[in-house]
């Protein structure tokens, strides 16, 4: 069973202004979708073929690197598009409210946190937030690596996640990355990140 590219939930401008309606359409049908014809042509008749992508990562370092990027590329652009929708801004509410204070003392320390990850990321990559047991991290990939591979420095499941790819943010921002993540703090979806949390 081959993976296949999900639409979006929402439309290419429902992210407007914050994440312009060019933007996403090229990062969702082109570059996600090369990252998933990709993954596909790398797994055909290899021992990994029916595996789930969590198998896959849980060993990804005896893999080959077109599985590991395109693998990676698959998995978390899934997760960017879903940890995203549009309503405005939005801050952790309940439970996830409560472990964010209990992991980072505060909304605006992680969000501190979660910024400096996203800026110190040299070149391409990703920032995430993790859950490890009953708390939350922060940390960083390069490339498309993800915390849920046997390499990554930090491991864990990622609950939310920011393409810091210029791909993901050049065309309105240019060198700008601290203005794409500062907007995308207007864009995520909060509910999704507390499901993934708890599930
Ligand atoms: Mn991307």
């Amino acid at each position: 069973m081959a993976f296949e590219l999900q639409k979006l939930s929402y439309a290419y401008d429902a992210l407007e202004p914050y994440i312009d309606a060019q933007t996403m359409e090229i990062h969702h049908d082109k570059h996600h979708a090369a990252y998933t014809s990709n993954l596909n042509a790398a797994l055909v008749g290899s021992a990994l073929e029916g595996k789930t992508l969590e198998e896959i990562f849980a060993n990804i370092s005896a893999q080959p690197v077109a599985v590991r990027n395109n693998g990676g590329g698959f998995y978390n652009h899934n997760l960017y598009w879903e940890v995203m929708a549009p309503g405005g801004a939005k801050q952790p509410e309940g439970d996830l409210l409560k472990v964010v204070n209990a992991s980072f003392g505060s909304y605006q320390n992680f969000k501190e946190a979660f910024t400096k990850a996203a800026l110190t990321r040299f070149g391409s990559g990703w920032a995430w937030l993790v859950k490890q047991g009953d708390h939350l991290v922060i940390s960083s990939t390069p490339n498309q690596d993800n915390p849920l591979m046997d390499l990554a420095e930090v491991k864990g499941k990622p609950v939310l996640g920011v393409d810091v790819w210029e791909h993901a943010y050049y065309l309105k921002y240019q060198n700008k990355r601290p203005d794409y993540v500062e907007a995308f703090f207007n864009v995520v979806n909060w509910d999704e990140v507390a499901r993934r949390f708890k599930g």
